[in-house]
């Protein structure tokens, strides 16, 4: 029996404002910050507070809504989800559900399979829970509520189940959190736990166009866990059905350890949450000529960007996807290619999503604090290009940049790496090669083309590889047609 995964997305982000959804308390890194220091009457839950919407957070929202092709609603509703749980103080959740603050987007995604597009089913404002640590101690268990994360603002933006891979999977989640980075409303930094995603997913037999039973896996918070999670979960429901079982709606958590997913919950519904409107906020009414403005101060997303490294620097699509992924990357590359002249802007490319983001990858750098400077990547390229220094003296060069944050022109003076391009010293190593390997200029001359290349070689042995390369073979071949003639 051939199954097919269906898989639909919630991410859980939370947006980088100054203070918190409903309160002024500060929002702060918790996952270094001194426990329950960003608390106050709003966000601990007491009694007798009222809540106020931070406009900001409504600003960041619309702005990820008009990214994702949304519709926004003039207006939306603040509504309750009742639930207890020991981190989340007032005993409900802020949150947005019959109507939410934008509907019908769509994100296009790029995958082995070509280009597709996802379906955004809804994008809706709500406020994040605090932090429990469990301990266990002297034979004792017991939990630790942080409330410092209480009431940060999150968006929850969900898919339509549009996807049927693990692949498909993370290049969604890949491609939301670049375009949230873009938005600047949210760091995109995986390990804080700032972007949690859930997929949920069901089978059914290839063709069909019922949906199976749904399970739904919690807050995982790396692509890698994401991708590792929903391949198992579809091989475990296939398996399961195709033996004839039931796959159970539930709830499940991703133990890392074991490479598997366990149950948390027998999935509640979403009667369980006794959803009415929230009575302490009035309806959020969103201007038109605001959400006009925030559209057209946009900035160049990342389709738009990948499109536009396309057609401007003739870089092919793979090319053009790895250097628009991050923000960062994209102005790096483009200051670089503006600053290695007339050096080909795939060449740039290759130097920095190559040379470069190795040498990054292995310093555990990110981009932004790059040792070698946009600007030095570039001249670095328009040297090679114009063979002043070879490849492999670029690398070496390259290397000592991003160690020692010199200049390329510096560190090619001071050790003596320029090429040899001054064609009189060149012509006399040809002439030299030539008169110490008579037999073979004879042999090459009575019409043994292949000793041309052979040659070469002894010219660049001569040359100690300090010769530029595209000289010496020129200046070979005039030498040898002279001696044709
Ligand atoms: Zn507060």
């Amino acid at each position: 029996m051939d199954f097919e995964a269906v898989i639909g997305l919630e991410v859980h982000a939370e947006l980088d404002t100054r203070s918190k959804m409903f309160c002024a308390c500060p929002v702060i890194d918790v996952t270094t910050a001194a426990p329950n220091i960003a608390v106050c009457p709003v966000c601990a839950g007491m009694p007798g507070v009222l809540p106020v919407v931070n406009e900001r957070a409504v600003e960041y929202a619309i702005r990820v809504a008009l990214a994702l092709e949304c519709q926004v609603y003039s207006t939306s509703i603040f509504a309750r989800k009742n639930y207890f749980y020991p981190d989340l103080p007032k005993g409900y959740q802020i949150s947005q559900y019959e109507q939410p603050l934008a509907r019908h987007g769509r994100l296009v995604i790029q995958t082995s399979q070509g280009e597709k597009t996802v379906r955004i089913r809804r994008v809706h404002l709500e406020e994040d829970t605090g932090k429990l640590t469990h301990v266990e101690k002297d034979a004792q268990s017991y939990s630790l509520v942080d409330l410092n994360r209480a009431g940060v603002p999150l968006l929850e933006i969900v898919t339509e189940p549009d996807m049927h891979s693990a692949e498909e999977v993370r290049a969604y989640a890949q491609a939301l959190r670049s375009v949230l980075r873009y938005l600047k409303v949210n760091s995109g930094d995986m390990q804080k736990g700032v972007m949690r995603i859930e997929p949920n997913i069901s089978v059914r037999l290839l063709g069909s166009q019922s949906l199976g039973t749904r399970v739904e896996i919690k807050n995982l918070n790396s692509f890698r866990a994401l991708e590792r999670a929903t391949a198992y979960e579809i091989q475990r429901q296939s398996e399961l059905v195709s033996r004839g079982g039931q796959v159970r709606q539930e709830t499940v958590g991703w133990d890392e350890a074991r490479q598997q997913t366990f149950t948390q919950r027998v999935k509640e519904g979403e009667e369980d949450y006794r959803y009415f409107p929230e009575p302490d906020l009035p309806p959020l009414v969103v201007e038109e000529a605001w959400v006009e403005h925030i559209r057209a101060e946009l900035p160049e997303l990342p389709a738009a960007r990948q499109r536009r490294f396309e057609s401007q620097y003739a870089l092919s699509a793979y090319d053009a996807s790895v250097l628009v992924a991050e923000w960062e990357a994209a102005e790096y590359f483009e200051q670089a290619a503006a600053a290695a002249g007339g050096a080909p802007a795939k060449t740039v490319a290759n130097w920095v999503s190559g040379e470069l983001f190795g040498l990054l990858n292995q310093a555990g750098k990110d981009i932004s604090a790059s040792p070698v400077s946009p600007q030095g990547m570039g001249r670095l390229v328009r040297s090679v290009a114009s063979g002043e220094i070879n490849n492999n003296t670029a690398k070496t060069v390259l290397a000592e940049m991003f160690a020692g944050g010199q200049e390329a022109d510096a560190i090619i003076a001071e050790r003596g790496l320029r090429q040899v391009s001054d064609t009189a010293q060149i012509a006399g190593w040809v002439a030299q090669a030539l008169a110490e390997n008579p037999d073979q200029v004879r042999a090459y001359l009575n019409g043994k083309d292949s000793l041309a290349r052979w040659l070469f070689g002894q010219v660049m042995r001569l040359a100690r590889g300090q010769g530029n390369p595209q000289i010496i073979q020129a200046e070979l071949e005039r030498q040898l047609s002279a001696l044709k003639n």
